[in-house]
Parts: structure tokens; sequence; C-alpha cells
């Protein structure tokens, strides 16, 4: 295929060969691939896209593989639904709700970065795979691993919920809990990474892996009909999603997909875990790390890798921050289930929470289209909702019983 021309610095534009590599060694910026977009824009069109399988690798020219997929063949291509009454809710008039919550094999986003991540790993020859994360990646890793046929190494947090230690373990990897924080964590897999010769998806090959978040961004303009929406909300951790979506909607534009791009971007974190939208608000580029205290765990990181980033890119394209307490994320929570009856994680309730903040301040323009972009599902984080919810109404097996609580209800 040959559609990569290899990697470069973001900072120097230094460029390299593609391997597995991530900082330059003159100025030590993060690599990122560099495609020949002409070529691209010959191969690729939309009604081949159309033609193709429903999943992520029906963008295969745009991401950074030289041979056939191999991994994730079934992952992408999640629903795009028009949220209208939580629209309603929200005094908005157009919303979609962007629904990885659905995410196969293993409910999350991360399953899109895995995909393309393992591909790369088989295409440069490696053997073992491993990863630091803060629970989702650990998911997506340890069952895309298994199924590829690959060692594994997965590194988490030892404070992490149970029911996601539970949901890596069941796909037998070699599980690491690390006492202390994700950014500990990240530390440790980087001394790690120069030792031994594995493929860390978002360490040594993070180039590659990151590419596949774009894929997030491409199926929601084509779902959208061909067209950018207006606003799109995006959780962040390492900011690197939020990037990506943006770089999905240029690269579309670069290659003649779509014509108009005026999308503003924005971040949505927690307030115990808020770096990327502090500096937004505080309108500098500086992110100052922190540490982490937030029900989102898996949007605690408190050093975010592409932090700058995120922050240039929301900066750029006139969008904003907005960071939510815990109870406003369980309240999101809440709110995305009961009116679009979708369960999505903790970073979704962020999300809907956010986005809430963003349109009662006037950031959000409510007569525009807006996409909120929801990456995992609660069934992964049930604990945060504990003590939230109302009870069920506990009866005796007899019909009077049960008439005496639809009493109640009525
Ligand atoms: C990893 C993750 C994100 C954000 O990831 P970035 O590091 O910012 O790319 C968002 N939502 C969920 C559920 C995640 O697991
Ligand atoms: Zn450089």
């Amino acid at each position: 295929m040959g559609f990569i021309k290899g990697l470069k610095c973001r900072e120097c534009g230094r460029e390299y060969a593609v391997e597995p590599i991530y900082v330059c060694e003159f100025c030590f910026g993060p690599l990122e691939v560099a495609y020949d977009y002409p070529k691209i824009k010959k191969a690729l069109t939309r009604k081949k896209i159309e033609k193709r399988e429903k999943n992520l690798w029906r963008y295969r020219e745009l991401l950074p593989v030289d041979g056939n997929p191999q991994v994730g063949l079934t992952s992408g291509f999640t629903p795009l639904i028009k949220a209208d009454n939580l629209a309603g809710e929200l005094g908005i008039k157009e919303l979609y709700v962007k629904d990885d919550t659905v995410a196969h094999p293993t409910l999350s986003f991360k399953d899109r970065v895995v995909s393309v991540a393992l591909t790369k790993a088989k295409e440069f020859g490696f053997d073992t795979v491993a990863c630091a994360s803060t629970g989702n990646l650990a998911h997506s890793v340890s069952a895309l691993g298994a199924k590829a046929g690959f060692n594994r190494f997965i590194f988490i947090p030892a404070s992490l919920e149970a029911s996601k230690i539970a949901a890596s373990l069941v796909y037998g990897p070699n599980l690491v809990a690390v006492d202390g924080n994700y950014d500990d964590v990240n530390r440790l897999c980087s001394e790690i990474a120069n030792k031994y010769n594995w493929a860390f998806v978002n360490i040594n090959i993070r180039p590659f892996y990151a590419e596949g978040s774009k894929t997030h961004g491409f199926e929601i303009v084509e779902q959208l009909g061909w067209r950018a929406p207006d606003n799109v909300v995006v959780p962040c951790a390492s900011g690197s999603l939020l990037t990506k979506i943006w770089k999905s909607f240029k690269e579309f534009r670069e290659i003649g997909i779509i014509k108009k791009l005026d999308t503003k971007v924005f971040a949505a974190q927690a307030k115990g875990c808020n770096p990327i939208a502090t500096a937004i608000k505080n309108d500098t580029d500086i992110i100052v790390p922190v540490k982490p205290d937030t029900v989102a765990k898996s949007l605690a990181i408190g050093n975010p890798a592409d932090g700058y980033y995120a922050y240039k890119c929301v900066k750029d394209t006139g969008g904003y921050g907005e960071d939510v307490t815990d109870e406003e994320i369980i309240d999101g929570m809440k709110l995305l289930a009961k009116t679009e009856g979708i369960f999505a994680e903790t970073a979704g309730g962020v999300t809907v929470a956010a986005t809430k903040k963003l349109i009662e301040s006037g950031h959000i323009d409510r007569n525009e289209t807006t996409v909120i972009c929801i990456t995992g599902n609660g069934l992964k984080t049930q604990e945060a909702l504990h003590g939230h919810m109302g009870e069920p109404h506990h009866i005796n097996p007899n019909l009077e019983a049960f008439e005496k609580v639809l009493k109640k209800i009525k």
C-alpha cells in the first residue's frame, strides 16, 4: 500500500523512518506519523469507504499500517445517536452521542487504538505487547492481545476499581498492580520499555497507537452525512483522543472528503484531575501537573502527555475547556441513562456534565450541531454509582404487596 511517508517530530519537523520509536533524538519532541496525502486523495473516496465493511479499517489508507489489518477486524463503527431527549433536557437544538459504550470487544474506545497498535506490533515482529493503563486500555490490550496471540504485560495503578481489575484478569494477561497513581505506573513503564524488547502500545509504539483514535472522528463525519459538527466535546486523559479527533476532521478536508471545516473542539475533565481544562481557562499553554483525586479514574492522568497539544487544538478552533465535580459526574451518568438509555462510565458523566456547563455559559451555541464523545461503558465502573441511586421496591411475592407499591408510585 505505502501511504506512510515516515515519522516526523511534532516540534522540529525532523523526519525518521517507520520504527518503534516515539521521541525526537534532537529536541525530545513527540514523533507523529506523516502520510502522503496527495496519494491518499487519489486512492480514497466516500464511495469507496461506504462499500467497505463496517469496522474501523474502512479508513485504512489514513491509518499507519503497511499490509492488511490483522487485529480488530470487528472493532469500530459504533452508533452515532441523535440524542433528542438529552438535547431537550440541555436546551439545545441538535445533539448527537457518538456511542463507544458498545465498542467491540471491550466496550471502550480503547479498542480502536489497540487494534491499530497491535496490527503495527505484528508488522514490527514483536511477540510481547504491554501497556500502562488507567483501566480501559488494560482490557483492550488483554482481550485483543489474547485473540492475536501475543504475550501480554499489563501495568495498572493498584487502586483501580475491582470490576476493572476483574475485566482484565479474565483474559489471562500478566497483570501487574503498582502501588502508585497512573503517572507513577507510566514512569515505571518507560524504564521497562527501555530495557525489554516489548511493544508498549502507549510508549514506544505510541505514534502508531494514537492514530487509531482518528477513527472515532472519521466515523462522526461519515455518520453525520459527510459533514463535521459545529462543536465536539471530548473527555481528556492524556489529551490524545481530542487532538486525534481534530486531526481526523482536518485529514478528511485535506483529501477532499469534506469541503467545509469550522468545528470548535471542547475539552471535558473532572475537577479532581483537570490540568488541561485549567490551562484552557487560564489561557496559558503551560500544563501544570496535578495529583488526581476523582471517581473518573479512566481520565485520571495528572501529567498528560498530549496536554499542550490538546490545549492548542482547543484554542486554535475557538473551543473551550470545562471541569466538573464528582457529584456532577454521577448526575451526568444518570442523565444520559435516563434520557437516552445509554449507560456510560464515569468518563461519559464527565462529558455530559461538562457539555451542560458549556451550554449554560454560552460557549456552545444552542442552535448549532454538537457531538459528544461517550467513550466507555458504565458496567465497568458500577462502584461509582453505589449510594447514588434509589433502591428497588422490595416486596413479598403476592399481588397485594405489589399493589401497595403501585399506589405509592401513583
Ligand atoms: C483513555 C480514555 C479516554 C481519553 O484518553 P486520552 O488519553 O485523552 O486519549 C477517554 N475516555 C475513556 C473511557 C478512556 O478510557
Ligand atoms: Zn524534534
